[in-house]
């Protein structure tokens, strides 16, 4: 963080010193919630979390170096108390940020949105210092405290947002308040909490409508290939700029293939020049998020050839997103147990299919969670696309849901043999073990709480 006085911390989150002999001492530190990670000069934030108490480390965060706890309560040692640590947290993070130079990229959507941050960080990161969301701490305290970790010469500021509810995105927007706002789709995660497609549009486009005018240089980047992203162009002032696939848009790809390892090859246009770009992430599905990230870097000023550079060089920071390991026998398993909606996991059986191609290809796949009435049919036709897909042979995992994928599969083709239902983790590891060949190709996901990196894990230690 940039340097500043516990005086004026607490002033700015409306706080009580309590304990504090010198309130000009400096935080020149971290802020950090994790009490493993104070050090010196840190600020340590107290949350009362359901099994753990912050408040019950201050003394432990003051011994590693910690200059002072920013608390719900005096902790015996020196704090800042608020009424509400989560919202001086918010308080602080916007306070700081308008004191940056920087200038900041939120980013939403409904798959994607860590796979994109991750390429937008990268693309952003050649031309200058860049300052992200780590994983997809992207909430109500991730976000300010990574918003918190910029410092003085940080240029970009690019930030994942998550809204499981109206008013989230708005909330967010409120304490780091984007220059550029970029919506990537509305699909069905979270379908089931939001209550519909048209909900979860309303819930994502408060970004764009957060933006500055564009006279002020507000800029919203839109999905021109999703109809309910593009709409969001009457929500918002700031100046619009459109990424797809079709040569309308103003970013955009053309002569999109999977190369035989299956990843995306394609020419890009942005409004100032072409040029080619071959990327190190697997599955088409980035094609769209690479059109997003070279959206936001053109309009930060770099050129196609700067910008297709990049994205041919980035690589996944964040994991079991589409981690792609071979073992010694030359099976192929791919990770991709990092969660799992509907738009992702057919994204995932067509990477497959391309990596498979003259090869054995497994699916095993689990549940996708949270998608309420839409559940069955979504189940269902993703098993029907993995038929489609030939792929050569479905493992569904788990209970209700993966029967689901299974009689999808099932009633698409002739599919007998080639797909299995099995109760858990364990059961699909001993069918691979007993059936995997050399040359094969798995593919393994589902939703973050089925945990199915297990047997992806499983897979690679008994290579
Ligand atoms: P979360 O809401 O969990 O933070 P996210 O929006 O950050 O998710 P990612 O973590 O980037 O999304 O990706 C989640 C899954 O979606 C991965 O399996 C990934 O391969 C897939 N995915 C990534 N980009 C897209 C896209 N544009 N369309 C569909 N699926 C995608
Ligand atoms: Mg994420």
């Amino acid at each position: 963080m940039i340097a500043l006085s516990l005086a004026e911390i607490a002033e700015v989150v409306g706080g009580q010193t309590h304990d504090i002999p010198d309130p000009s001492v400096l935080v020149t530190g971290e802020v950090v919630r994790d009490s493993r990670e104070a050090g010196p000069g840190s600020l340590f934030v107290a949350f009362v979390g359901e099994r753990v108490d912050g408040h019950d480390f201050a003394a432990q965060v003051v011994e590693a170096g910690a200059v002072a706890v920013l608390a719900s309560r005096p902790v015996g040692v020196p704090a800042i108390v608020v009424e509400d640590v989560q919202a001086a947290l918010g308080a602080l993070a916007r306070h700081v940020v308008a004191r940056l130079g920087a200038t900041l990229v939120a980013l939403t959507g409904s798959a994607g949105k860590t796979s994109t941050k991750d390429l937008v960080a990268q693309v952003l990161g050649n031309k200058a210092p860049t300052v992200f969301t780590p994983g997809s701490l992207n909430n109500e305290i991730g976000l300010p405290l990574t918003a918190l970790t910029a410092t003085e010469d940080t240029r970009f500021l690019v930030l994942e947002m998550g809204a499981r509810g109206i008013g989230h995105i708005r909330y967010l927007t409120g304490l780091t308040p984007p220059r550029i706002g970029l919506v990537l789709n509305v699909g069905s995660a979270h379908i089931g909490e939001f209550g519909g497609r048209e909900q979860i549009a309303q819930a994502k486009g408060e970004l764009v409508e957060s933006l500055p005018p564009a006279e002020e240089g507000g800029v919203a980047i839109l999905n021109a290939d999703d109809p309910y992203v593009r709409a969001m162009a009457s929500r918002t002032k700031a100046k619009v700029i459109l990424f797809g696939e079709s040569g309308e848009a103003d970013v955009s790809a053309e002569n999109v293939r999977l190369t035989d390892s299956g990843q995306p090859s394609f020419r890009l246009h942005t409004p100032s020049g072409a040029s080619d770009v071959t990327m190190r992430l697997y599955g088409e599905h980035h094609v769209s998020n690479a059109l997003a990230a070279a959206a936001v870097a053109h309009e930060l000023g770099m050129s196609a050839d700067e910008i297709a550079r990049a994205l041919s060089e980035a690589g996944s920071l964040s994991r079991w997103r589409m981690e792609v390991t071979e073992r010694p026998d030359g099976v192929t398993v791919v990770n991709d147990a990092y969660n799992a909606n509907p738009e992702s996991m057919k994204a995932a059986l067509r990477a497959l299919a391309a990596m498979g191609k003259g090869r054995r290809t497994w699916a095993v796949l689990g549940k996708m969670a949270e998608l309420g009435d839409e559940a069955l049919a979504e189940h269902d036709a993703v098993g029907r696309l993995a038929v489609r897909l030939n792929v050569s042979k479905l493992v569904a995992v788990g209970g209700r849901e993966a029967a689901w994928l299974q009689l999808g599969a099932y009633n698409e083709g002739s599919w007998g043999e080639e797909s299995v239902h099995v109760s858990d983790a364990q059961a699909a590891v001993d069918l691979l073990r007993s059936e995997l060949r050399p040359g094969d190709v798995v593919l393994v996901k589902a939703s973050r709480s089925v945990g199915l990196e297990s047997v992806a894990q499983a897979l690679l230690e008994t290579g």
